[in-house]
């Protein structure tokens, strides 16, 4: 272990912890609907209960629905998303333009916001960046370049590694700035780990 090694500030445990909850959730989850979609199939091929053999059709919705966990609770992250550091090298503001509604953009439902895009070089190589905006646009005082951070797996927000120069708080897992100190998050109850290099 090198000596920036040693130094890091301990895993926040209890952020681990809800990860690990998190997942073991959406395992299950993916594993219920899987074992109810292979049931239902068996059971429409097997059994023709209106006496047609079943269609390409069906075997195209049963393809549709068997990616339902990977849109929905995005089960891929579960394996893909690991922990890791690194520095953030880049903050920039821009402009999007998104509507209020979904489906049926208007014109008057259109509208042009602000976002700040987060550019972090991963220690291990590679690239990663997250957007801030709407709620989240607060942070982006919070986060400046050069900023050493840490990304636990499934969780949105970067903890700063250091945080001496900090006036708030912030909790990783909903992006809540707390008073300075706290243990607690105000929001959502996670521990922050106010431990700093
Ligand atoms: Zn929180």
């Amino acid at each position: 272990m090198d000596k920036t090694q040693s130094m890091l500030p301990p895993e926040n445990h209890d952020i681990l912890r809800y990860v690990k909850q998190k997942n073991t959730k959406k395992i299950l989850l993916a594993v219920i609907w899987y074992l109810l979609l292979a049931a239902v199939t068996v059971y429409y091929s097997v059994v023709h209960p209106d006496g047609k053999e079943p269609s390409g059709l069906s075997y195209l919705a049963v393809a549709l629905l068997a990616l339902v966990p990977f849109f929905f609770f995005k089960i891929q992250n579960v394996f893909l998303d690991h922990n890791w550091e690194g520095m953030i090298v880049n903050k920039k503001y821009d402009q999007i333009t998104e509507s209020d509604r979904k489906f049926e953009p208007t014109w008057e439902s259109l509208h042009t916001k602000t976002v700040v895009i987060l550019t972090v070089k991963k220690d291990s190589g590679g690239k990663e960046t997250l957007t801030l905006k709407d709620d989240s646009l607060i942070l982006s005082d919070y986060y400046q370049e050069g900023d050493r951070v840490r990304h636990y797996r499934g969780i949105r927000f970067y903890e700063k590694l250091d945080k001496t120069k900090d006036n708030m708080s912030l909790c990783i897992v909903c992006g809540t700035l707390n008073s300075p100190d706290t243990a607690f998050c105000r929001y959502c109850g996670h521990s922050i780990v106010n431990i700093v290099l």
